[in-house]
């Protein structure tokens, strides 16, 4: 078995350069794992941590199940193939190879047989005998991954193994070495700067930009769901279309408006994921479609461009245009208005001629215009719905529900209230009914689009629930957050939260240290090793700074002694309870036993500091 975990695994040169931050994937056994991004975003620097040519600043990594973070690379049972080859000059194909077992003294004759099923796999027994100099740099490239074979290792590392090679050559060994994968049965992680390699042969990808994982997904998941609009423009050949617009619905049609005047119309059904909020015309959003899903349209659409140059490919045209029916005459380039096209559509087209556009409505993306991150989310973060509150009861989807007791203060003197209702909320009860328009499954989770007005409203269910039955529920409120004119009263009790506070080091003598997080001026000792790391990744700007301590709710209790904190309020959410404390300004909601007596102000919190993770506050990055 060799699967392997990295976890939270930083990298820090000694010229404090942060090459890589956060890194955290679990590889299962016979993975075709494929790190990709442009060059510089910490790709070599990561597989080198792996092979154990690189320390690891901070994390952990285990090959199997042995931490293996201090191992030399030699006893990692793993065999890396780099770019340059590395093959000594001066010994034939079969020293070459046999170099690394004769070092471990390995009987002849064993060796002479792995060197040979080892040449036939690679096709390159009759060379055996040439130097590398009189081979190509594809049976170079062979004879490296022979020399990697004969080990028999685990794991393969490659770093760009053929970013060396002539085009033709490249997809020839991408074939073989996808081969290669399936025959030896061991876990492959392998480095490329070229997307298509990356596409072409990993199980699955990591994109990296400036030393941060982007997305860890499928090669088509990447494809068809960017997380983010690097990533989108990243993978795919050429690069997705992005285009500044606003989004307007009408009724049953989305309309998306482009900077200068190009509109084009989509069945709301596309887009009923994205949340209400970017759908009144007025808050920036970033539009991507790719150039194969583009049409050039006999009829006029919203959308036309003039072509300013075209790629004939024989099986494929690439149109290049400027939006409208002027091309920009004095830029080669005019971000924003250019477009390119890929059609496979039989028909001369001449540069100068405006054309018709059309797209594939279901193969649309939609970034945030400020944060880049996708607004279409295969499970929305929540659904915004109206309530009005009425004396003790809140009216919302036709129903009226007692209103909370927690939120009563809040909002006792509003008449309209905006819910954020988790897709978690939902849960089997009385209070309401609305029609199942369409279960989805979502990997292991049943999304039904519930129907209300002209709206969905999505809600996470249990198998039983079927399309085109009445889904009678109830709502969790403490899976909702609750607002009044745009500022939220009620925070959703998440399982997570979070307090801050200062990072402390104590020396007790020469070379030893003792370490504290600091909350609310009470010392927490934390370990030797998250004391360092902070230390480490941070430099001594540690101490001068605020971290963000994070923990499991259920980690945090009332107690004896521990950190201050004042009683604000008990909170009684029906089938839980919580104490509202103050923490040095922080409030925090602390789960209490049902007979909670709640007559002391002044109390005390405890926190387990080898629980806590330690975050970034700036960059929201984990320490550890
Ligand atoms: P990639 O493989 O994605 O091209 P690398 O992992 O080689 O990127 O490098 C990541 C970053 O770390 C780059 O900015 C590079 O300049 C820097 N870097 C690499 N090696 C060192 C080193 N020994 N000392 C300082 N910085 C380094």
């Amino acid at each position: 078995m060799a699967s392997l975990k990295l976890s939270h695994i930083y990298k820090v040169y000694e010229n404090g350069h942060k090459a890589v931050n956060d890194f955290s994937i679990d590889i299962d056994d016979k993975e075709f794992i494929v790190f990709v991004g442009p060059s510089g975003c910490g790709k070599s620097t990561t597989l080198r941590m792996i092979a154990g040519l690189e320390q690891i600043t901070t994390g952990d990594l285990f090959i199997g199940d042995n931490l293996v973070n201090d191992m030399e690379p030699k006893d990692r049972d793993i065999a890396m193939v780099f770019q340059n080859y590395a093959l000594y000059p001066h010994m034939t194909v079969y020293e070459n190879m046999a170099f690394g077992l004769r070092n471990r003294h390995m009987p002849e004759e064993e060796i002479k047989e792995k060197v040979l099923e080892a040449a036939k796999i690679l096709d390159i027994t009759d060379y055996l005998d040439r130097k590398p100099k009189a081979m190509s740099g594809g049976q170079r490239q062979r004879v490296a991954l022979g020399r990697a074979i004969v080990r028999d290792p685990k794991v393969f590392l490659l770093d760009e193994p053929l970013s060396n090679l002539d085009a033709k050559l490249r997809a020839e060994m991408r074939t073989q070495i996808t081969k290669l994968h399936k025959r030896l049965g061991a876990t492959f992680i392998y480095v490329t700067h070229d997307q298509v390699e990356a596409m072409t042969m990993g199980t699955r990808i990591v994109v990296m930009k400036l030393g941060y994982v982007q997305q860890i997904d499928k090669p088509m998941n990447l494809y068809n769901k960017p997380y983010n609009k690097f990533v989108a423009g990243f993978i795919g050949t050429p690069q997705m279309n992005f285009f500044d617009v606003t989004l307007k619905r009408e009724n049953d049609t989305v309309s998306i408006l482009f900077k200068d005047g190009s509109k084009i119309e989509l069945p709301y059904e596309n887009v009923c994921k994205v949340h209400d909020k970017y759908l009144h015309g007025d808050v920036n959003v970033i539009f991507g479609i790719r150039p194969e899903h583009i049409f050039v349209s006999e009829e006029k659409t919203g959308l036309s461009c003039t072509v300013t140059s075209i790629e004939r490919l024989g099986n494929e045209t690439i149109i290049y245009g400027d939006l409208g029916s002027e091309a920009s005459e004095f830029t080669m380039k005019d971000e924003g208005k250019s477009i390119i096209i890929k059609t496979v559509q039989d028909k001369e087209f001449e540069i100068g001629e405006v054309i018709n556009l059309a797209i594939s409505p279901e193969k649309i993306h939609l970034f945030d215009g400020q944060t880049e991150v996708t607004i279409m989310h295969d499970i929305p973060e929540y659904n915004a719905i109206a309530a009005k509150v009425s004396k003790d009861e809140l009216e919302l989807l036709d129903a009226k529900v007692k209103l909370n007791p927690v939120y009563f203060e809040a909002v006792k003197d509003a008449k309209d209230v905006l819910l954020e209702v988790s897709p978690e909320a939902f849960v089997p009860g009385k209070d309401f009914k609305l029609p199942v328009v369409k279960i989805e499954k979502i990997e292991d989770k049943n999304l039904a689009y519930l129907r209300y007005k002209d709206s969905y409203i999505f809600a996470l269910v249990d198998e039983n629930v079927k399309e085109g039955s009445e889904y009678a529920f109830s709502l969790r409120f403490d899976k909702i957050r609750v607002l009044v004119d745009g500022n939220v009263v009620s925070d959703i009790v998440s399982d997570r939260d979070c307090l801050r506070g200062r990072f402390e080091m104590n020396q007790l003598g020469r070379n030893d240290y003792e370490f504290f997080y600091n909350i609310n001026d009470t010392k927490l000792k934390t370990s030797e090793k998250n004391g360092y790391k902070i230390n480490t990744v941070e430099g001594n700007n540690c101490y001068k700074k605020i971290y963000k301590y994070e923990f499991n709710r259920c980690d945090v209790k009332i107690a004896e002694n521990g950190i201050p904190a004042k009683l604000i309020e008990v909170k009684d959410f029906g089938n839980q309870k919580y104490a509202l404390v103050d923490v040095a300004g922080q409030n925090l909601l602390v789960l209490v036993d049902a007979n909670f007596d709640s007559a002391a102000k002044d109390l005390y919190i405890s926190l387990d500091s080898e629980k806590l993770e330690v975050w970034q506050e700036e960059s929201n990055f984990r320490i550890c």
